[in-house]
């Protein structure tokens, strides 16, 4: 983590100011590090040059539990048909043309980057700060790995509940992510976090699902997952929370359903569907 970040973090339990104990510093990299809150007594680590900033307070625990769930079923089991990695490629490729016309010395957030295919699929320029986050710090280590030879890039690595940032007030430029909102269990929490965190734009590239599509809609709704995959009520919600919005592009692709696990009723949830579909792509500007 460069140390040029220490100026925008706080405790993200308490936003009290954190004391940083620095023990491994080269060049302008944090390797290795302790951070403790004063105020609620929290602490945090950088750990390998990767931050985190997950406290036990703050529901991380719940949160952390739902990664593993949507993880769960191994990532051998993903089935993306060659149309729906054609949609995200599309979308990515949308993402980045705004990427182009970013100024000079912002700060871009991808946040909840999963498998790191947002990040790993980015437009890197020199002149940006890039900071890639996810709740959990073997995603990031993960990341990490997949970007080691693009060592000219400023990229951080820090770990925390997206609901929760250890960020202070418009302190991040841009906010990206592939199908974050999707992956966290209230995301209303999470736009509302990011709208105090960031000053211009997030740019969220989504997937929804057919309203006439019964059998998916059904696991959807069992799971709890309904309300973010179906186009009408995310923007009920932008709207909801005064959150202006402007589809920049949008496409589809037909997917295919994953097959049942032997004594399991539906796959998991992140490798939805269970019928084949036909699935909307859009990337949307958020302000
Ligand atoms: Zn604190």
């Amino acid at each position: 983590m460069n140390c040029m970040l220490i100026q925008y973090l706080n405790c993200p339990n308490c936003s009290g100011i954190l004391s940083w104990n620095i023990i491994d510093l080269q060049y302008e990299n944090i390797i290795k590090a302790s951070m403790y809150c004063a105020n609620c007594a929290a602490e945090y680590f950088v750990h390998d040059g990767i931050a985190c900033f997950v406290s036990t307070k703050n529901e991380f625990q719940q949160a952390l539990e739902y990664e593993k769930e949507l993880t769960s079923n191994s990532t051998e089991k993903y089935i993306y048909t060659s149309d729906t990695q054609k949609a995200i490629d599309e979308c990515i490729q949308a993402t980045n043309k705004e990427i182009m016309n970013i100024h000079s010395g912002s700060i871009i957030l991808d946040f909840a980057a999963g498998h790191g295919t947002l990040f790993t699929n980015l437009c890197k320029r020199t002149d940006l700060i890039y900071i890639v986050n996810d709740i959990d710090i073997g995603s990031l280590i993960h990341i990490k790995i997949a970007n080691q030879s693009k060592d000219e890039i400023n990229v951080n690595y820090l770990a925390f509940d997206a609901r929760y940032s250890p960020f202070r007030n418009k302190c991040i430029t841009f906010a990206l992510s592939l199908l974050g909102l999707q992956h966290i269990v209230d995301y209303q929490t999470c736009l509302l976090e990011l709208k105090r965190i960031v000053a211009n734009d997030i740019i969220h590239i989504s997937s929804f699902c057919p309203e006439n599509d019964k059998l998916n809609l059904f696991v959807l709704k069992s799971k709890k997952l309904l309300d973010m995959w179906l186009e009408n009520n995310f923007y009920k919600v932008l709207s909801f929370h005064n959150i202006n919005y402007n589809i920049i592009y949008k496409t589809q692709a037909f997917v295919k359903g994953v097959e049942k696990e032997k004594g399991q009723k539906y796959i998991g949830k992140d490798n939805f569907p269970v019928t084949d579909t036909t699935f909307y792509y859009s990337v949307t500007k958020l302000y």
